[in-house]
């Protein structure tokens, strides 16, 4: 193994922006834009627990930082910088080379420079710990207390691809699904290995939404994470939930977990006053993105899932819990 400074000259020391000091000294320096407020935020991820062992490292270098970047882009902040920590069990060149290119590819996409870090051996399987830096002008910021009864709750893109393709991948899709899925995992699993951060999405609702949530451990939970800070409820409609086109032929079941509870989505739910629809129509047709209104808020502490009949739907299928075995 190549010592730890060969390893990081190596593959994380591209250039940095003029004006930002990057790897290299004890700290990092980049200026902060007068009256914007920093928004950061981190993930780790582990082997065996956040991606399968045998992932391709390009992948693997784009979705460590697309997760963070999501997390800017449900606050409505600018990416600005990040920093990695890695733990590897081996330095293996090839390994290293395809997760910087995959990484560098979409940092340089929005403009977020790596800056530092940190790396070390690791006993154990590869983990990775990334850090991002942004700013956002702190009266637009996205909170998740800021939801207001009667908004409208909008989800962007499609839901149920990454739950699917995972559970394909881990083997647990039932053996009534089994004979479709590997077209099934064809089409689903970009979503898992290479999802699209809604970076400039977010930007934009920013100056109509209320409040905003990444899906990352699913819709219900996420969408609970904003009622609970904002104190308040919400009624969902199944029927107008946006699912991934290839789960259609799913089991009613298999469909409504993957959709409602199903992880690692990376599309933005959003709240917001009914007086905004027009700009969240204008922007999903500017920016190429579909938004689906899918529910209100409502000052009735529950969330209510209701069926294309009208039912609720009970009981809910349970988000990701990063503590369960
Ligand atoms: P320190 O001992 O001060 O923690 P290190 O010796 O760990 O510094 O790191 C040396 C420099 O390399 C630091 O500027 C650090 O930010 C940078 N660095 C370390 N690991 C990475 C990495 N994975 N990607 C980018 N920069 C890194
Ligand atoms: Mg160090």
């Amino acid at each position: 193994m190549g010592s730890e400074f060969d390893l990081i000259s190596r593959f994380f020391k591209r250039p940095v922006p003029h004006g930002m000091l990057g790897g290299g000294d004890d700290c990092a320096l980049f200026q902060v834009t007068p009256g914007l407020a920093l928004a950061t935020s981190k993930d780790l991820l582990l082997e065996g627990r956040h991606f399968f062992p045998d992932v391709d490292p390009f992948l693997l270098g784009h979705k460590a930082l697309a997760v963070n970047l999501s997390d800017l882009a449900a606050m409505g902040a600018q990416p600005k910088a990040c920093l990695l920590g890695l733990a590897l069990p081996a330095f293996d060149e090839r390994w290293l080379a395809r997760f910087a290119d995959g990484f560098y590819s979409l940092a340089d996409q929005h403009g977020c420079a790596l800056i530092g870090g940190d790396t070390t051996r690791s006993q154990a399987g590869i983990v990775i710990s990334v850090t991002v830096l942004g700013e956002v002008d702190p009266t637009r910021a996205m909170r998740r207390d800021a939801a207001q009864v009667g908004d409208d709750i909008w989800v962007s893109g499609c839901l149920g691809a990454a739950d699917v393709a995972c559970r394909i991948l881990a083997g647990e899709l039932l053996d009534t699904e089994a004979s479709q899925s590997v077209s099934l995992l064809t089409q689903t699993r970009q979503a898992l290995e290479k999802p699209t951060p809604r970076v400039q999405l977010g930007r934009r609702l920013s100056a109509y939404a209320h409040a905003a949530i990444d899906i990352s451990d699913g819709l219900l939970q996420d969408l609970g994470h904003i009622l609970q800070a904002s104190g308040v409820g919400a009624s969902l409609q199944e029927t107008q939930l946006p699912v991934h086109p290839a789960l259609l032929g799913l089991s009613d079941m298999v469909l409504r977990r993957a959709v409602l509870a199903g992880g690692d989505v990376y599309e933005l739910c959003l709240t917001a006053a009914t007086s905004q629809r027009h700009h969240f129509e204008r922007i999903a047709r500017e920016e190429g993105i579909e938004l689906t209104r899918i529910g209100q808020i409502t000052a009735e502490k529950a969330l209510h899932v209701f069926d294309q009949a009208g039912q609720l739907i009970q009981p809910l299928p349970q988000g990701f819990d990063h503590f369960r075995d």
